[in-house]
């Protein structure tokens, strides 16, 4: 068996520890061994008073680092043999510097270990340990009801920087270590350790110890305070929310708040249901849906059909993606929202104070709403990258593609994200000629590379051009043909094309409407908190305006927490919890993921098991002709504990859900193995994978066993 280095370092701990033990060191770190050794003490000091400073020193920073009991006997002890102002020197410093040294041990054994298994769930934590782990720790060290040591191990295993960690501890615990030296000055009339501490005198340690924080909210009040001190707060609100946007965040944060008898306005400058209903979700699903039919159409044979054809006008087919947004329109209209009680101000928002958001009307009338509370929920939109030339071309984007009614013969795709994908292999179902464009190595990149393959061979088996590993540098629009060019390796190639669009990126919209006369904190989108609160405590934000996820079901989720927290706090607000987020990308064969895949678990460094089960094997998907694709499950080694889940294939966003729950509710795969999915569905894939993970963990000691025991029945 090797041992590392850390393992030497344990087993060098485990021997120090176990010396102190063995020789029964813990007599001499005790009350009474202390007072009856007092004059012998005192007059070693007297005689040797360097030895003994720098001895004690020694002693006392061993036994903090070690994390031995007697740390406040020795503080005793400082005061007794060194005075009140040398063994408050001398217990600071040691007592500092032990510490440190045990946070550093816990950090360097367990700290990485730590931080790649439970990162994820101690996100939260490590984040507001790296912002305010220095007023927690100086808390910790100011209540001295708090184990020494536990604090020095558990500090270990968080982000907090050592330097920090050194100067709080030191500073944090002068007030604890005056107490016991200054009581170690009058040792003879100590009875006991515990009587040290009085009831009140420990009161008054944990008023102490509560001071920074209640100091850290009244900073935070001045900060509140100075960062509206511009404005006049109104004396009334006329409502408690106003949300900006009318897209799938802004709807949700409005029906909440009108759940909820809050009175809220939404103000939507475009039409209600934003992006999702209008560019986004809705339509490319049913452009989808159609061109997955003329992909069944030309797989005919497949089907034990001779021959079939389709006729189709691309315009009539653009013509029913407009019937289906119309169909589901009314879940998102003004008519439905002001009967669940919202009143909906159709105009464009700006905010012109914390607690007043003025309203464009389209007839240029004006009008300011007060409000205690603002949701920002102004969307995302296409981001087009600053190609030259590509001013000289028509662009396309996911805003403005719907509009089209000629099919586009040559069409090239700038992106090989979700959305680039999904259009990619639609418009060439549709008939356009299309060649993808991608600057990375591989398409749906987030995605394990194997999912990328099996997408990038289906589409290149229907007759894309996936140009990976592609940067495009100019667009040549002048002449009679407009021309992508493009640098592989150094080698420029021109592709010509009769339509471009470009699905590179989605940005927030941050301009416009007063967030930077406001002074809100914007990066590449509105800065906000856990409780998705911006710098000014009453301006929340959702959706893909605050990120990080852009997707309809996230930005709703997130509108629970801003309505929610806009609505009750200070009295009690919610950290979203980001913990289980699923999502597709509806390309064929569709890739539908929640938790960690293989790349990120490599990245973080997180011990995974994989477990896999393949769609070729599954009853269902064999009759479908559908037959590829596979389910994959991430879990913690040697348990069912499921980490994350790819799945590739048909309908593989519907099969997630059944993960999706799983996952929310930490059920393993063992739970559900033990569930009944009926037969022949596509569901089974889920079960057959968690019966691959049961195989594969099968107690093959027991099983010879059982095995032995069958035997023997049949005499
Ligand atoms: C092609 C495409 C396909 C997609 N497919 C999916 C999918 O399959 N699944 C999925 O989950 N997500 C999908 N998405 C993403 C999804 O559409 C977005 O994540 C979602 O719409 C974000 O909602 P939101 O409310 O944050 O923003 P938006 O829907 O953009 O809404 C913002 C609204 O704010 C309004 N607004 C902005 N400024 C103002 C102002 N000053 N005053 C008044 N109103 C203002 C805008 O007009 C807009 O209506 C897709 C997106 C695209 C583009």
């Amino acid at each position: 068996m090797r041992v590392d280095k850390r393992g030497w370092f344990v087993v060098l701990l485990l021997a120090l520890v176990g010396l102190f033990f063995a020789f029964d060191l813990g007599q001499y770190l005790n009350l009474a061994t202390i007072k009856s050794r007092q004059a012998e003490l005192e007059a070693w000091r007297a005689g040797q008073p360097v030895v003994a400073g720098v001895l004690f020193f020694a002693a006392y920073v061993a036994v903090s680092a070690l994390s031995l009991p007697g740390a406040a006997v020795m503080t005793l002890a400082a005061g007794a043999i060194f005075g009140l102002g040398l063994g408050m020197l001398i217990v600071s410093f040691a007592s500092s510097i032990g510490a440190t040294l045990a946070f550093l041990a816990s950090r360097w054994l367990l700290g990485d270990w730590v931080q790649s298994r439970f990162g994820e769930r101690l996100a939260a934590l490590n984040a507001g340990v790296a912002k305010e782990g220095g007023f927690y720790l100086f808390t910790l060290r100011l209540v001295p009801v708090l184990p020494f040591f536990v604090i020095n191990l558990a500090m270990g295993l968080t982000p907090i920087r050592p330097l920090t960690f050194y100067w709080v501890s030191q500073l944090g615990m002068l007030a604890g270590t005056f107490v016991y030296v200054n009581a170690g000055t009058q040792l003879a009339r100590i009875e006991s350790i515990s009587g040290i501490v009085s009831p009140g005198l420990l009161g008054s340690l944990v008023l102490l110890g509560i001071f920074p924080l209640i100091a850290k909210k009244i900073i935070d009040m001045v900060q509140a305070r100075k960062i509206y001190a511009r404005w006049k707060k109104p004396a009334t609100f006329d409502r408690n929310l106003v949300v900006i946007g009318g897209g799938s965040a802004g709807l949700v944060t409005a029906y909440i708040a009108a759940a909820i008898k809050a009175k809220v306005t939404l103000v939507e400058k475009h039409k209600l249901g934003g992006d999702c209903l209008n560019t986004g979700c809705v339509p490319s699903k049913a452009l989808i849906r159609s061109a997955k039919f003329l992909s069944h159409v030309q797989r005919a044979k497949e089907f034990g059909i001779k021959s079939a054809s389709a006729d189709f006008d691309f315009a009539d087919v653009m013509e029913r993606v407009q019937r289906v947004i119309k169909e589901i329109e009314p879940h998102d209209s003004v008519e439905r929202y002001t009967g669940l009680g919202v009143d909906v101000a159709e105009g464009s928002a700006r905010i012109v104070s914390p607690w007043e958001v003025e309203v464009t009307h389209a007839d240029g009338s004006k009008k300011v709403l007060t409000t205690r509370s603002i949701v920002i929920a102004a969307g995302a939109r296409p981001f087009v990258p600053p190609i030259p030339g590509i001013d000289q071309v028509e662009v396309l984007t996911s805003d403005n593609v719907w509009k089209l009614r000629e099919r586009p013969r040559r069409l090239v795709v700038l992106g090989g994200g979700p959305i680039g994908c999904e259009l990619t292999q639609t418009f060439a179902r549709l008939g356009s000629r299309v060649t993808q464009v991608e600057m990375l190595p591989r398409i749906l990149v987030r995605e394990d590379p194997e999912v990328s393959e099996l997408v990038a061979a289906r589409f290149r088996a229907e007759g894309v051009a996936v140009l990976t590993g592609h940067k495009a540098v100019r667009v040549q629009g002048g002449g009679l043909e407009k021309v992508l060019v493009v640098d592989a390796d150094g080698q420029e190639k021109h592709i010509p094309f009769d339509a471009i669009l470009v699905a590179v990126g989605r940005v927030a919209n941050l301009k416009g409407y007063g967030l930077e006369e406001l002074g809100v904190s914007t990066g590449r989108t509105v800065e906000v908190n856990g409780y998705l609160q911006t710098n000014f405590p009453n301006i929340y934000a959702a959706g893909d305006v605050a990120g990080p996820y852009q997707f309809t079901h996230t930005a709703a989720h997130q509108a629970w927490y801003a309505a929610v927290n806009a609505l009750f706090d200070p009295f009690k607000k919610f950290s979203a919890d980001y913990r289980v987020i699923p999502w597709a990308t509806f390309v064929e064969p569709e890739v539908a993921r929640v938790g960690l895949n293989e790349l990120e678990a490599a990245e973080r460094k997180i011990p995974y098991e994989v477990t896999r089960y393949g769609m070729d094997d599954l009853d269902r998907a064999i009759a479908d002709s559908e037959a590829h694709g596979f389910v994959k499950v991430l879990t913690v080694p040697g348990k069912d504990t499921i980490l994350g889940v790819t799945i590739v294939g048909e309908h593989a966003g519907d099969l997630l859900a059944e993960y999706v729950l799983a996952m929310k509710h930490k059920l393993g795969l063992n739970k559900i193995l033990g569930t009944i999915h009926t037969y022949p569905t596509l569901a089974e894939a889920n079960k057959f994978a968690a019966g691959n993970w049961k195989r594969a963990h099968a107690p093959q000691r027991l099983l010879a066993w059982v095995e032995r025991f069958h035997a023997w029945r049949r005499g």
